[in-house]
């Protein structure tokens, strides 16, 4: 009966890492405590809805990949609306509300979205809702929480308007349009079953022995002081407020211990994206000295006997594991140690009221725990609100059960940022101050994302090192902190560096790839081809390259290639190149000194480089920072991209760099050009539509 009240709408969404469709999960969880029916869908499942003949409100969650491209989940849908002849009346008759998520650290901000946004505006379809931009960068729950609250309203104003489009009622219609014209049923609903509205009384203790239990209890990470909030204490309002907290999501995955024989799955078959290929790594050379901030190495590997290709320019991704004592202590911690080895078979829970519940793509149907917990899961990924919300059922302590309660509520949101999001808190990090937190493990197969390989930019060329791969990375480091005793590498860049110690030599020449202990070590990688950001197609047309740090490492692609063309073709004519690196010390981080013979050999035409960190005893003092030094050459920079029509690439830190070269150019077209920066704006804009300005920056 109650199912037939219900109205449907349509929810699609597109995913790349997993949250589009987390949110798009949550929505649809919600919808029934609305009285709504969410028909959810991923956007690339294009055979089971159809947006042409739909009839009902359609609500969009899509993320944004790369330097802003729809997720590959969405490749399919883009290019079908991105049509040219559809008439502009083609989506008429729809309706939708879109929530895009993206990363203000990059230049194209939730780009996927409006990009789907605009093209369905011109093809006439109408808001029912105004579009939500979150931005992961603050937390995507600032506008996710309340876009989505909202969304409730917007759905019950848009179904009556749906009616009137459609000119008929049927007799489900009438029932359910008076369920919407009946605000106290709606807000029964709510209170039944949205959110549940704690007091501390209902954990059966007083607040007052609850705080005392839990100061007792729980002090491993508190603050020095009582008044002062940490990630395990709380301090008033909040520790005495009523809580609203999110829906218990319910389970779906069911998780069956077998013995300890078998073998576990490829590599290869955890990835949907591509071919998968297993090669050694021949050669590592840390391009820092001991005393640098950072440590760079690169890493050549031995493509030779695969298919793998690429151009100067592309990125791959490499499969990385977890750190291995992470995963023996999150073992121990859960009381699993003795498992490790036993294989487990996952499931779908037969009867779960998860709805359109499937197996997930990332994990085996049987595999052991430890490959599990090594491959398969983010156990670095910072604990969702929801995942907080399964961790309150798993805990003894009445005190951490309550600081858990907080954390994930409305009220503890900023609590949850300082604490969880902006400290980097992970699974591990909160079962330790959270001592009482056992979860089991289909909870961290449900709630822990996949474990992502990690994208790096080639740094060589096929005519220059027929059958090699180079790539240049930092060691990522985070420091201890108060939530974290231990300082922690990154997942990935942690565990190369581990995996190419004994290969480790100094900076001789990082260039040669001659020399080196030859290794058994092999690392998976696949292809993550980049469409635009490569040398121009006609070798005479000028261009520039920023690339500081190791943002140097596709240019070194774009100069070996550039060296052998010019070797190859001596008759054709090739345009002037321009570099602009920079890194802190001239004598500690200045990652390929041999750029010097590009220069030598006319590849380079010009080199501009600078040094943050040291100190000048000239009289003018010497730019510190790449973007400081392009404003030196501001009419040459002119000149390239505008007269000359030539190109302008920038790789490397997107929160440092990017933003500061973008910044100076568009000083630099509106000073030469003389017009305001406004219109310099344009410009830059117009560059980057024709490909002619491009990025390649990660934060
Ligand atoms: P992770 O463990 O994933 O950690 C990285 C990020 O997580 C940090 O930056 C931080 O935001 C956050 N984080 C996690 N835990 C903490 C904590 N405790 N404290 C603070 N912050 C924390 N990188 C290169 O070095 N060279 C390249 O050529 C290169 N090319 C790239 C090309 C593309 C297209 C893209 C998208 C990225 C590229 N990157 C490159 C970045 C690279 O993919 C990885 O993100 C980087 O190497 C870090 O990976 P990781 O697994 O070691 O770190």
């Amino acid at each position: 009966m109650c199912c037939d009240l219900k109205r449907r709408f349509l929810l699609l969404y597109a995913t790349q890492k997993g949250q589009a469709k987390a949110i798009a999960e949550e929505i649809w969880q919600q919808a029934g405590a609305h009285g709504l029916e969410a028909d959810m869908h991923c956007m690339s499942e294009m055979d089971k809805y159809n947006l042409e003949t739909e009839k009902d409100p359609v609500v969009i969650v899509i993320s944004t990949t790369g330097t802003g491209d729809p997720p590959d989940t969405a490749r399919k849908f883009v290019k079908q609306i991105q049509d040219t002849t559809l008439p502009p009346d083609h989506f008429a008759h729809l309706q939708y509300g879109l929530l895009g998520l993206g990363d203000s650290e990059y230049t194209f901000f939730c780009n996927g979205g409006k990009t789907v946004d605009r093209r369905l505006q011109e093809l006439g379809a109408r808001h029912f809702y105004d579009t939500g931009l979150a931005d992961d960068c603050v937390g995507l729950e600032l506008v996710v929480d309340p876009w989505i609250d909202g969304l409730w309203l917007a759905l019950k104003e848009a179904f009556p308007l749906q009616k009137e489009k459609e000119g008929m009622s049927s007799d489900v219609d009438a029932v359910s349009g008076s369920l919407f014209s009946a605000p106290h049923i709606i807000r029964e609903l709510n209170l039944s079953s949205e959110v549940q509205n704690l007091k501390l009384e209902d954990e059966g203790v007083t607040s007052s022995d609850a705080l005392t239990q839990k100061r007792v209890n729980i002090n491993l990470v508190a603050s020095t002081t009582d008044t002062e909030p940490s990630l395990v204490h709380s301090v008033p309002p909040i520790s005495q407020s009523a809580l609203n907290i999110p829906a218990l999501p319910p389970e779906y995955i069911e998780v069956q211990f077998q013995d300890t024989h078998g073998e576990n799955p490829h590599l290869s078959s955890l990835i949907s994206e591509g071919t998968t290929f297993e090669v050694p790594v021949t050669k590592a050379v840390q391009l820092t000295r001991e005393d640098a901030i950072k440590t760079a190495l690169l890493l050549e590997l031995d493509i030779a006997d695969t298919v793998f290709d690429y151009q100067p320019g592309d990125a791959f991704y490499v499969i990385c594991p977890n750190n291995g004592n992470e995963v023996e202590e999150l073992l121990h911690v859960l009381g699993l140690s003795e498992k490790g080895e036993y294989f487990v078979c996952v499931k779908v829970k037969q009867g779960t009221k998860k709805k359109g519940a499937t197996h997930p793509q990332h994990i085996p149907e049987r595999s052991t725990l430890k490959f599990l917990l090594t491959w398969c899961l983010e156990i670095r990924a910072i604990p969702k609100k929801a995942f907080l919300r399964v961790l309150v059922e798993c805990t003894s302590d009445v005190g951490e059960k309550r600081r858990l309660q907080e954390l994930c509520s409305r009220q503890g949101a900023s609590d949850y940022t300082r604490f969880i999001r902006d400290s980097n808190v992970c699974l591990l990090d909160l079962l330790h101050a959270f001592p009482s937190c056992k979860p089991s493990l289909n909870l961290l197969i449900e709630h822990l994302p996949k474990l992502q390989a990690r994208p790096y930019s080639v740094s060589s060329s096929n005519l220059y090192q027929p059958g090699k791969l180079c790539f240049v990375f930092n060691i990522v480091e985070f420091p201890a902190s108060p939530a974290r005793p231990l300082s922690r590498k990154g997942v990935c860049t942690g565990w190369l560096a581990e995996l190419v110690a004994p290969l480790l030599h100094p900076n001789k020449n990082a260039l040669d790839t001659k020399g080196g202990s030859p290794s058994t070590e092999k690392i998976s990688i696949f292809a993550r081809p980049n469409n635009t950001f490569h040398l121009p197609a006609d070798a005479s047309v000028p261009f520039m390259m920023v690339g500081p740090g190791t943002g140097i490492s596709p240019f070194i692609g774009f100069l070996q290639h550039r060296q052998k063309l010019r070797e190859a073709h001596t008759d054709w004519e090739f345009g002037e190149t321009w570099l602009f690196f920079g890194c802190r010390h001239q004598d500690r981080d200045y990652l390929f000194k041999q750029l010097r013979c590009f220069l030598e050999n006319g590849t380079l035409t010009h080199l501009k480089v600078c040094f943050s960190r040291d100190s000048s005893t000239a009289e003018v003092a010497p730019p510190k920072y790449v973007q400081d030094v392009i404003r030196l050459y501001a009419k040459e920079v002119a000149r390239v991209l505008l007269k000359e029509r030539g190109y302008f690439y920038v790789c490397g830190d997107k929160k440092h760099m990017a933003d500061g070269v973008s910044d100076a150019v568009v000083d630099i077209l509106s000073m030469e050009m003389e017009v305001d920066k406004l219109e310099a704006m344009k410009i830059l804009a117009m560059l980057r539509e024709t490909n002619r300005y491009l990025q390649d920056v990660w934060s």
